[in-house]
């Protein structure tokens, strides 16, 4: 926009306006309504090539490479680990390719993943870290608040709409990205806390998600919640968006025992079978018992289970990621000039406590918390405390933590 000045030649772009004449370098001349209707062309092929560069980017990470880099975050579920870098690289590839190549049809059958674990063995972290790898938008989602149109509650399109927000309401990129949704075994047909309020048969939520997984133009309320009538709303594809989802399914291995006819055996044979020894895989059959309509769960070929985190994986989740819950309070007592060291006793300790309240790993920052919260109480006033160390002595004696 430097160079331009008035003068009095003709539009070179759309030879018809005469007046409000801007000359553009040396020897273009173009009037302003062209000017505008060029910028506007130039910022939508922008858009289009930097998604198209931004979806490019992934193409580097290869499964293994993606692996490795999850390890960096997350603990333990090798096996989960090494489904998932599979699933989203295959993913990206396609979508690289549709993008490529426009007028080649590929039949897209996406890699959508289903995590069934306990609460905080990583489900959510899992998401989130890959999301942070690979540089894509994700949208993190709680099926509990999801209700079938018509009923108290969030329609399915504001989980839609919270990814568009992610992306600061940058389409292309929503259309890419990766949307996690907790809680789907709540919104089982058979799940004893159904509620009249979300719908009556428990499978209207099902149906209503089924169709934004499968992959539809859907329209979404810019500011999320119940749709309604006079609301403005931005249409999405959600034909190339990866849907994580994660849950507990109390209760599923129950259902997988009465399949492999365990449940029964136990009691009545002579050799007792130790349940915990029992290796299963999860079947569809399960999902369908456990209350899922066949067509939502169809809509997820990878289906991976996280065990229960023991205390050697505790230990390491307190010490062993880029960023660790220990690196963090060395960090926060830093900045207030003490030098925190944790001894191998004390990390065993906090381990030990944190397992006992059966959270998982959400439970260690609690732990922590509890520990130091005299010292950090005292931030600012104790100048001359310069280290503390965090033993077996410190956690139950200077605490006074119940063993
Ligand atoms: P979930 O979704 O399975 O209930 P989260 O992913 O929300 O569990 O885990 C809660 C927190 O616990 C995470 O933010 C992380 O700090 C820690 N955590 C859980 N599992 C792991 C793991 N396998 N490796 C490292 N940290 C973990």
């Amino acid at each position: 926009m430097k160079n331009i000045k008035r003068t009095l030649f003709l539009c070179e772009y759309c030879k018809n306006n005469k007046i409000n004449k801007f000359l553009i370098h040396k020897k273009i001349y173009i009037c302003n309504m062209c000017l505008l209707e060029l910028d506007k062309t130039h910022k939508q092929y922008q858009t289009i090539t930097n998604n198209k560069n931004y979806i490019k980017k992934t193409k580097k990470y290869i499964p293994k490479k993606i692996k490795k880099n999850i390890d960096k975050y997350v603990i333990g579920h090798n096996n989960t680990k090494k489904k998932l870098s599979v699933a989203i690289y295959n993913h990206y590839q396609i979508i690289n390719e549709i993008l490529q190549n426009k007028k080649k049809k590929i039949n897209n059958i996406k890699s959508n993943i289903l995590l069934i674990g306990p609460t905080g063995s990583g489900k959510t972290l899992l998401a989130k870290t890959i999301s942070k790898i690979l540089d894509i938008p994700l949208a993190i989602a709680d099926a509990t608040t999801l209700t079938q149109a018509g009923y108290v509650g969030d329609d399915v399109e504001s989980i839609l709409s919270r990814l568009l927000q992610k992306c600061k309401y940058n389409i292309e990129k929503a259309e890419y990205g990766i949307i996690y949704i907790d809680e789907i075994d709540k919104i089982s047909k058979k799940h004893h806390n159904i509620s009249i309020t979300r719908d009556v048969a428990g499978e209207g939520v099902q149906q209503a998600l089924l169709k934004i997984i499968e992959g539809t133009i859907s329209s979404v309320p810019i500011e999320g919640g119940r749709k309604h009538p006079l609301q403005k709303c931005i249409s999405l594809n959600t034909e190339n968006i990866l849907f994580i989802c994660g849950g507990t399914f109390n209760g599923l291995k129950n259902i997988i025992y009465n399949r492999l006819n365990i449940n029964n055996n136990i009691g009545f044979n002579h050799k007792l079978i130790k349940k915990k020894n029992i290796k299963y895989n999860i079947e569809y059959q399960d999902l369908i018992n456990y209350g899922f309509i066949p067509e939502f769960i169809g809509r997820f070929p990878i289906i991976s289970k996280l065990n229960k985190l023991k205390i050697k994986h505790l230990k390491k989740i307190l010490t062993k990621p880029k960023n660790s819950i220990i690196k963090y309070y060395k960090w926060l007592f830093k900045l207030n000039n003490i030098n925190l060291i944790f001894k191998d006793e004390g990390i065993n300790e906090i381990a030990k406590i944190a397992i006992k309240k059966n959270t998982g790993a959400r439970s260690i920052k609690n732990v922590i918390e509890n520990i130091l919260f005299n010292n950090m109480y005292n931030f600012g006033n104790n100048l001359n405390t310069k280290e503390i160390i965090i033993d077996k002595n410190f956690i139950y004696n200077k605490n006074k933590l119940k063993n």
